[in-house]
């Protein structure tokens, strides 16, 4: 059999891709190594545009179930114990239809999508397989993949294949892609923690400890759940760290090993990496194999999963012959900025929580007091070059995503093709030959008469947007003759 697609890896950015290509009926094959889900918690975060992503894969009711939104923000505490910074927490619903931070046990929200795959008989997912070997042929891959409980070895054949095989990436080397270093490479021990009952009362929210001795992150998961991230330092011995001899004391002002079971401890050195090349002929690369996120913003997981929501509709009119190969190519030009802009925020916040030196630290604490630096707020990048018209400041971002007078958000309306919104009088002056163009590209049309839509366009000062499937805009418009202008990628 040829599968329109192969995913190599069931991780967070596997099984979502596969979730999206599964609903736009295309045959997949997901060859994941290990027999079950990743055990251990790795993201604990993620944000309001990637709820929307799993609202677009049909999932966001599963997900919530499992999810907990963050709205207490973060502390910055000083050794001494002194707040020096509050970064306020995030309102209850944010742009994307939903709150803006959301915490997670990693292998719980793996099941979920796992789960989410039982919904479309064409995707095939193989537990226990290895892939070893990627050759790619004229108008195919060709997988070595070896059986790991049957011990076999077979062949699996692909029209194009996606590596979201992590940070070893084997598709990564076949492609033979470099890296981009950005900078930041430092082992933390990682430390997760399941409250019991008599546990003292532990903050609600994220706690940097700013102590240049030593510092430290602590976080509330969800339910009993914490996690404690320690930097390790000059002439710790990891071996010895992760000892629970010498990492309870680490933890004493918090808790006592009385007051909790060890879960894991575990020391990471966290990377700022991007590769360069996402994509060659019939491969390409998505999540940890394409780029490594230091974890201070808890953006690793969301940057994969932004990967797969840019890259399934475009192999899906690719493969279907509605798109020229070439569009493949906006992906890693569209995506690659996206996330270095996220990295490389990540390794300034991380530099600040890192600082070692005394004075430094001193003086980071005094502007600290002095008020929010403008590090803490959250980017909001634009795409980089692709499927994007005109240079309007919009285009290249997400459309908020408002409840529509009917109570539905609108991502539920729009479906999963490309979409005009535009005030009603502005559609009546269009064309019958533009409208029957749309018609044949599949293009949904909303004229803007709900409220939050009406009053999103008006105060953007625009007439009209154009959507991408990925909910991007594509386009801004003012008259007839600009929308009827905009080209599409997908005919
Ligand atoms: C301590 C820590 C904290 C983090 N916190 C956050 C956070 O709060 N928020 C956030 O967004 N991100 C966070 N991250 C990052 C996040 O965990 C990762 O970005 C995410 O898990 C990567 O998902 P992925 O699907 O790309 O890769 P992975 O989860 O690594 O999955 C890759 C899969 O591919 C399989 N595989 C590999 N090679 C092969 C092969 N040859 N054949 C078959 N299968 C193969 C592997 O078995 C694995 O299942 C954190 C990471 C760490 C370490």
């Amino acid at each position: 059999m040829l599968f329109d697609v192969a995913i190599i890896g069931l991780g967070p950015a596997g099984a979502c891709l596969a979730n999206l290509l599964g609903q736009r009926g295309l045959s997949v094959v997901v060859l994941e190594r290990e027999a079950d889900i990743y055990p251990l918690p790795r993201a604990i975060h993620f944000d309001g545009e990637v709820m929307r992503i799993f609202q677009n894969a049909g999932l966001r009711a599963p997900v919530e179930a499992i999810t907990r939104p963050g709205l207490k923000g973060m502390h910055f505490v000083n050794a001494q114990g002194d707040t020096l910074l509050i970064r306020a927490g995030t309102a209850a619903h944010g742009p994307h239809g939903c709150a803006n931070n959301y915490y997670f046990h990693q292998p719980e929200l793996e099941a979920v999508l796992r789960q989410g795959l039982s919904r479309f008989a064409s995707v095939q997912v193989r537990l226990s397989c290895e892939v070893t070997d990627v050759q790619e042929w004229g108008d195919r891959v060709e997988l070595s993949v070896t059986d790991r409980v049957q011990q076999t070895h077979g062949t699996v054949k692909a029209r194009y294949v996606v590596g979201c095989d992590g940070a070893r990436s084997l598709v990564r080397k076949a492609l033979n892609a470099p890296m981009k270093d950005l900078g930041l490479h430092q082992p933390w021990l990682v430390f997760d923690a399941v409250l019991k009952p008599d546990a003292p009362e532990l903050p609600s929210y994220t706690v940097q400890h700013c102590d240049p001795a030593r510092p430290m992150t602590y976080c509330n998961v969800t339910g009993n759940r914490r996690r404690w991230e320690i930097m390790l330092m000059p002439g710790d011995v990891p071996e010895e760290m992760v000892k629970p001899e010498n990492l309870w004391p680490l933890l004493a002002r918090w808790i006592r090993p009385e007051h909790a079971d060890i879960e894991r401890a575990v020391i990471y050195t966290f990377h700022s990496i991007i590769a360069e090349g996402w994509r060659k002929g019939r491969l390409m690369l998505a999540g940890d194999s394409a780029h490594q996120t230091p974890p201070f913003l808890g953006q690793g997981m969301c940057a994969g999963l932004r990967d797969v929501f840019n890259l399934a509709w475009k192999l899906d009119a690719v493969i279907r012959g509605k798109a020229s190969p070439d569009l493949l190519d906006t992906y890693e030009s569209e995506r690659s900025p996206h996330v270095e802009a996220f990295i490389a925020l990540a390794v300034r916040l991380g530099d600040i929580i890192q600082t070692t030196d005394p004075q430094e630290a001193q003086e980071r604490d005094r502007k600290f007091k002095a008020g929010q630096p403008e590090i803490f707020s959250f980017p909001s990048p634009r795409l980089g070059p692709g499927v994007l018209t005109g240079d309007h400041p919009l285009v290249g971002q997400p459309m908020p995503q408002p409840a529509l007078d009917s109570g539905q958000l609108l991502d539920a309306v729009l479906g999963q093709n490309f979409a005009i919104i535009a005030s009603p009088e502005l559609l009546n002056q269009v064309s019958d030959s533009t409208r029957n163009a749309w018609l044949a590209c599949g293009i949904q049309v909303l004229p803007a008469r709900d409220k939050a839509v009406a009053e999103w366009l008006q105060a953007q000062q625009l007439q009209a947007v154009a959507l991408r499937p990925d909910r991007y805009i594509q386009a801004v418009a003012n008259t007839p003759g600009e929308l009827a202008a905009l080209s599409w990628p997908q005919a």
